[in-house]
């Protein structure tokens, strides 16, 4: 594992770390996870059979990382390795690195903190990735609907995915097959236009899902899943990278947006159309299977969150969700087995293929061909479904319209990278997240959240303050490393991992980031949480945690360095003087707002008929649009939208 290796192709490839940095990973992964009860221990600096060697796990991930990421954690792994300095890390015996790494965790030092945290959150995902780990807690993910399966999908739904030859010619193409582009793509299609799909992932279906997560997230997702947004605290913002875009492994709940929120589009932004969404949101939800989970059968995580906000009096209720009779399972992160929900692919995709749609999977658009204002096409390209490939080029010239969709990362990179200029000087600016967390309690009972329905039940009673509980299974692979202590006592919690109930939280925001290209060329996210929403999470996580007691919980895990518990009795203490933003370990999902619309080309990027101000044929249709943050999920809102912008394209091109 560590000299150079050869691929298939041929290519000689180094590993992503080097023979140093495996050594301190694995000392570390060891130090962790011993063997207890059947859970097999983490390999060591020197690998011994039947152990869980976390570098190898890891690796296919790591080199699906952003090379400035992977700077960074390099960085972080060499300086790790002397933090017990003059002495090197792996080279202690086990007690004293698990000594070393508790310290680390109580440490005053914030940059110590993260260090430990980055490592404790790595070397669990390449340990828990271990099917041994996930068979000893009893962890299945067995898949069920209520009633009788859907129908397998037929033989090549979409068509031919790979380009034919050089070039393609179309009226309209659309770049990005997420809810975006699928939607608005289907819209042009049915109205008898010649449309293109372009999407840069592979396609993937319930048959060929990887089944292992990190293998699920080298396949599906950008960047490994590995997407970050800068700042402090960094975010970690994963987006889909397939045919059918992020909806392929979203959790599937639909929320329309509130409509003081959309009220606010047309005061504040000269959305005209803003409050009458009504017919868009109406075909999506029918198109989509939208209907409400069942509190019956969505399993034990979404019952002890609808318990605890009953026994507190808070306004609960059952999400909405595009997955219909959908009861089991909790891998949708990693796609749907079932295709139980209803992802783009395996919905307005297949329809707009009906309609004559042409889909191309594994190309991807670099660069908008202009003609003096007037989008004529895009360069691309073409056979980077495996993103560790050149590819060839591949032309498509668009005789109508150039409309991007790749959502609210990939259309403001194109756009920058094109050398596009925005008048309003706003483009990749107003990036919202929706920052999230999630908070963990142990039950004296068995919850085993993957026996149910991954994200299911709703506290919407802060909503005026932004704050929205999602009761949502955190699956082992990505909750398991924040279980509290090391080694043996960590284990013994990870064991019990079937006790635990999880709900997210997020956040309405009002801090903002920003896409840009760096110089180096690779994509840059930055995002800066500011103080107010600090609090409001904090806030959140205070009443998750009453949520969790109220329920019956007996330790309660919130994602905050240096509190590894939030004992009852220190809620108040904890809101009274809350920790500061970089404390708080966030994650988000829902990127929006990096080509804003405004009817004001001096304050928006777009349009709000979704056409890109200072230029011609040029569109977008996605999440980049979004002018605020909405609060809730947003994917039948972006769907809903995409479907208007399809239509006013449609119609003024008849
Ligand atoms: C884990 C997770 C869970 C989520 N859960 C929910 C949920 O429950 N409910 C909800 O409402 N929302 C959820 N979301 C968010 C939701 O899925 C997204 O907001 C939505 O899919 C965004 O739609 P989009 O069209 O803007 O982009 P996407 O759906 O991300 O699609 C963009 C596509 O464009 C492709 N692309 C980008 N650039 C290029 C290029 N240059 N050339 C070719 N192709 C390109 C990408 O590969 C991608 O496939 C979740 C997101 C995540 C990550
Ligand atoms: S929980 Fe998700 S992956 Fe599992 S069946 Fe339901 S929609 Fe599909």
């Amino acid at each position: 594992m560590t000299g150079v290796t050869a691929t298939q192709t041929g290519a000689r490839v180094r590993p992503p770390l080097s023979a140093a940095e495996q050594r301190t990973l694995r000392a570390f992964a060891e130090a962790m996870a011993p063997a207890v009860g059947d859970l097999p221990p983490a390999a060591g600096p020197d690998p011994a059979p039947g152990t869980v060697d976390v570098v190898d796990a890891l690796e296919p991930l790591l080199a699906a990382m952003p090379r400035r990421s992977l700077r960074g954690l390099r960085l972080a792994l060499r300086g790790f390795e002397w933090v017990a300095f003059p002495r090197r890390f792996s080279r202690l015996d086990l007690p004293r690195r698990r000594t070393l790494i508790a310290g680390l965790e109580r440490s005053r030092s914030a940059a110590k903190r993260d260090l430990g945290l980055l490592l404790r959150l790595l070397a669990g995902l390449g340990y828990t990735n271990d099917r041994r780990v996930a068979e000893a807690v009893g962890q299945r993910s067995a898949c069920a609907v209520a009633g009788p399966e859907p129908a397998a999908p037929p033989e090549a739904p979409l068509g031919d995915l790979e380009p034919a030859g050089d070039e393609e010619e179309c009226d309209f193409v659309v770049v990005g097959s997420g809810a975006g582009g699928a939607v608005a793509a289907t819209v042009l299609a049915e109205a008898g236009h010649e449309v293109l799909v372009l999407e840069a992932g592979p396609y993937l279906d319930r048959d060929s899902y990887p089944e292992e997560p990190l293998a699920a997230m080298v396949g599906l997702y950008r960047d490994g899943g590995l997407t970050v947004a800068e700042g402090r605290p960094a975010v970690p913002t994963p987006v889909g990278r397939a045919v059918g875009g992020t909806t392929v492994i979203n959790s599937g709940t639909c929320f329309r947006t509130p409509a003081e929120v959309l009220g606010r589009w047309a005061s504040e932004h000269g959305i005209a159309w803003a409050g009458e969404l009504e017919r868009e949101y109406e075909e999506v939800e029918r198109m989509l299977d939208v209907a409400p989970v069942d509190p019956e059968t969505m399993g034990r995580n979404g019952q002890l969150i609808r318990e605890g906000a009953e026994a507190l009096g808070l306004s609960h209720a059952p999400l909405h969700r595009n997955a219909g009779r959908c009861s089991q399972c909790s891998s949708c992160p990693n796609g749907c087995r079932l295709d139980a929900k209803r992802a783009m692919h395996v919905s307005y995709l297949p329809r707009a293929v009906a309609a004559g749609a042409r889909v191309r999977a594994g190309v991807e658009a670099r660069r908008i061909n202009f003609d003096g204002e007037r989008a004529a096409g895009v360069d691309c390209r073409a056979g980077v479904a495996d993103r560790s490939r050149l590819g060839r080029p591949f032309r498509v010239r668009a005789r109508r319209a150039v409309v991007l969709a790749g959502g609210a990362f990939g259309t403001p990179e194109l756009l920058l990278r094109s050398s596009f200029v925005s008048p309003s000087g706003e483009l990749g600016r107003n990036l919202r997240l929706h920052p999230a967390t999630w908070v963990g309690g142990r039950f004296d009972e068995q919850v085993r959240g993957w026996d149910g329905v991954m994200q299911s039940y709703a506290i919407d009673e802060w909503k005026d303050r932004g704050v929205l509980l999602e009761a949502t299974f955190t699956p082992l692979a990505f909750g398991g490393a924040w279980l509290p202590g090391t080694g043996f006592e960590h284990q013994q919690r990870m064991l019990a991992y079937g006790e635990v109930a999880s709900t997210g939280i997020h956040l309405s925001d009002r801090s903002s980031g920003r896409v840009a290209i760096g110089g180096d060329g690779s994509l840059r996210i930055s995002y800066r949480l500011q103080r107010r929403d600090a609090e409001l999470i904090a806030f959140g996580i205070a009443r998750a945690a009453e949520v969790l007691y109220a329920a019956g919980a007996r330790e309660v895990y919130p994602q905050v360095s240096g509190l590894v518990t939030l004992p009852r009795g220190r809620i108040a203490d904890f809101e009274a003087s809350p920790p500061p933003a970089r404390a708080l370990r966030l994650e988000a999902f829902h990127p929006m707002g990096t080509a804003r619309m405004d009817a004001d080309p001096g304050r928006g990027v777009t349009a709000p008929d979704g056409a890109v101000h200072g230029a011609q044929s040029l569109y977008v249709a996605d999440a980049s649009l979004l002018p605020s943050s909405i609060g809730v999920n947003p994917m039948i809102t972006i769907a809903a939208i995409a479907a208007r912008v399809g239509r006013g394209l449609a119609e003024r091109a008849a």
